[in-house]
Parts: C-alpha cells; sequence; structure tokens
C-alpha cells in the first residue's frame, strides 16, 4: 500500500482538510493552526474528525 489521504475537519474551525495518512511532519490546520495530525512513524495519529478516507491508486 503506497498510503492513504485523509479528508479532515477542523474541531476549532471546521475547516476541511486533505493530509496524507502518513504524514511525516505535524499537520496543522491552514485557518486556524490548530494541530490536526502528528507523526508516529507510520499511520499518522489524527486528532480530529476524519470525514472521509482517499483511497491512493
Ligand atoms: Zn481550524
Amino acid at each position: 500500500m503506497a498510503g492513504n489521504f485523509i479528508r479532515v475537519r477542523c474541531e476549532d474551525c471546521e475547516n476541511e482538510q486533505v493530509l496524507f495518512g502518513k504524514a511525516a511532519n505535524t499537520v496543522d490546520c491552514a485557518v486556524c493552526g490548530s494541530t490536526l495530525a502528528t507523526p508516529t512513524g507510520g499511520e499518522a495519529d489524527v486528532h480530529v474528525e476524519v470525514v472521509e478516507t482517499v483511497e491512493a491508486r
């Protein structure tokens, strides 16, 4: 598996943002700067609601 992208919704401002499921860096909300996900070395640890998973092809 090459990894998936996931669409998440920021809990603070409801901005929806797509991030890589195996993000190597901390992902912050583009609008309010809240932390959405942190890297773990494998699947990113996502702190907010996942709206959908986008399968990589
Ligand atoms: Zn936000």
